[in-house]
């Protein structure tokens, strides 16, 4: 493809992306289609000779478009947001053209030091002491597998990278039921296994862990020669907003030594309002945390944020060096590589600072007071409704809920197919205590309260049928 060919397209789907995102609302939100539709609709063996741009468009239009589940749809209410507001987007355009490889500070300065700024920015604007020094991961859960290779490390007296985990004592990581599934995947990759991850018990309205089994736990595995390492505390969990008091969890991970890593993959965007940091009271005291810009801040996918009070920590844990990679002579720089699991690194700082000055934090701000507000009320639209009962409360802009009376379960089940087969809204289910709930989370960048309320009728509409 020449450049001329390339500028004339560029305009043309810069003209298409603002249509798209203008017209979500048309669409359903879930994409209707049969597993098997869109591999079948590709060719079996790709092309010898080149083909125009005209038929690869017609293609995508035709193929890729109805197998897409959108997910800036203003009525995407499940799982939880994956945001791409018009500036991060256009941001992340520009580091498409520019494809720079960011491992090191000399393969592109400016990167690295707009990371180090940008990760200031945010832990200003969540409320993060400046202790806390940022790093931009790929995903939450990498940032989480990284936060248990130090744990491991640091129990270990450094020796298991060096010698291998044969003959070493168990590594022991302690978290909630609630814990996201990134913290079982990060202690198998990490050769803690799955039985030294220790599950606790969760108590009271807010699904915290329980810090009191948190402490017998672990005095329990020192006694039998285990080793204690760390725990990952959960700030607005997946299934329901689940919040470990942290400050409790800090407190008795201090008296024995453990490292705490705090898991606010979603819930730390909204920390950029000062009346939701109760939520993590006492992060300060964490020795790592990790939030998602790409979920609710709008920072196109993919953007996690991790801050940690010890780099040094991660980066004897992670840093390689090898002679090629050195940068003679340049002190003091900071190689963002060696504080990653990959070596190669995108540039993913600037779609933060393009989305933060395009929107201003009060800006940012006020979309999530938006979603909580709305999510609240529709809440409180269907406690009054008969039959329907709310299950867990809104812990920002998530809560759950079920049907009530006879086979609850299936008929909740059912309701929530008939939900997403209607197509005008898209929720998710998860179980509460074995009670099947359905997930509502209000979190897209176009969501409006008009939309909430749709929510309102369809819920309430399809009910009537199950
Ligand atoms: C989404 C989520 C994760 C995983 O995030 P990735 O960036 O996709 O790895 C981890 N923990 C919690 C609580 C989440 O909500």
């Amino acid at each position: 493809m020449d450049w001329e060919t390339f500028e004339g397209w560029g305009r043309r789907i810069a003209a298409w992306a603002a249509d798209y995102r203008g017209t979500l609302r048309e669409r359903p939100v879930r994409a209707p289609l049969a597993p098997g539709a869109t591999r079948a609709a590709l060719p079996a063996r790709p092309p010898e000779t080149a083909e125009a741009m005209e038929d690869i468009w017609a293609d995508f239009e035709r193929i890729v478009m109805p197998g897409i589940t959108h997910w800036q749809h203003p009525r995407f209410f499940a799982y939880f947001p994956a945001n791409a507001a018009p500036a991060s987007v256009l941001a992340e355009w520009i580091t498409a053209a520019l494809a720079p490889q960011c491992m090191l500070w000399q393969t592109s300065p400016a990167a690295t030091e707009m990371e180090t700024r940008m990760m200031e920015w945010l832990a200003e604007a969540t409320g993060l002491p400046p202790a806390f020094r940022g790093v931009v991961q790929d995903s939450a859960s990498s940032a989480t597998l990284a936060a248990l290779l130090v744990m491991r490390e640091r129990a270990l007296g450094w020796a298991g990278n060096a010698q291998g985990l044969a003959g070493q004592p168990a590594v022991r990581v302690y978290c909630s039921g609630e814990a996201h599934s990134s913290v079982e995947r990060a202690a198998w990759i990490a050769g803690i296994g799955r039985e030294n991850l220790v599950t606790l018990p969760v108590r009271g309205a807010r699904r915290g862990l329980d810090a009191e089994a948190l402490e017998r736990a672990i005095l329990r595995d020192a006694a039998a020669g285990l080793r204690p390492a760390g725990v990952v505390a959960c700030t607005g969990a997946t299934g329901t907003g689940a919040s470990d008091d942290v400050a409790a969890v800090c407190a008795v991970a201090e008296r024995h030594g453990l490292l705490v890593h705090v898991d606010a993959a979603w819930a730390g965007s909204a920390m950029i309002c000062p009346e939701f940091r109760h939520l993590w009271a006492g992060v300060e005291r964490a020795d790592s945390v990790v939030f998602n810009p790409h979920k609710w801040l709008g920072a196109q996918f993919d953007c996690a944020a991790h801050f940690l009070k010890a780099p040094e920590d991660l980066t004897r844990t992670l840093a390689i060096q090898p002679e090629y990679l050195r940068t003679h002579g340049a002190d003091g720089v900071v190689d963002y590589s060696e504080w990653s699991i990959p070596l190669g690194r995108r540039f993913r700082a600037l779609k933060l600072w393009v989305l933060i000055r395009a929107e201003g934090l009060s800006g940012l701000r006020a979309m999530i007071r938006d979603h909580v507000r709305w999510s609240a009320a529709l809440c409180a639209r269907l406690r009054a409704e008969p039959g329907i009962e709310i299950v867990t409360e809104p812990v920002l802009s998530l809560f759950t809920f079920r049907l009530t009376g006879e086979d609850a379960d299936a008929r909740t089940l059912a309701l929530l197919q008939r939900i997403n087969d209607d197509g005008r809204i898209y929720l998710t289910p998860t179980k509460v205590d074995g009670r099947q709930v359905i997930r509502f989370q209000a979190g897209a960048v176009e969501t409006t309260a008009e939309d909430v309320e749709t929510a309102f009728d369809v819920i309430t509409e399809l009910a009537r049928e199950v």
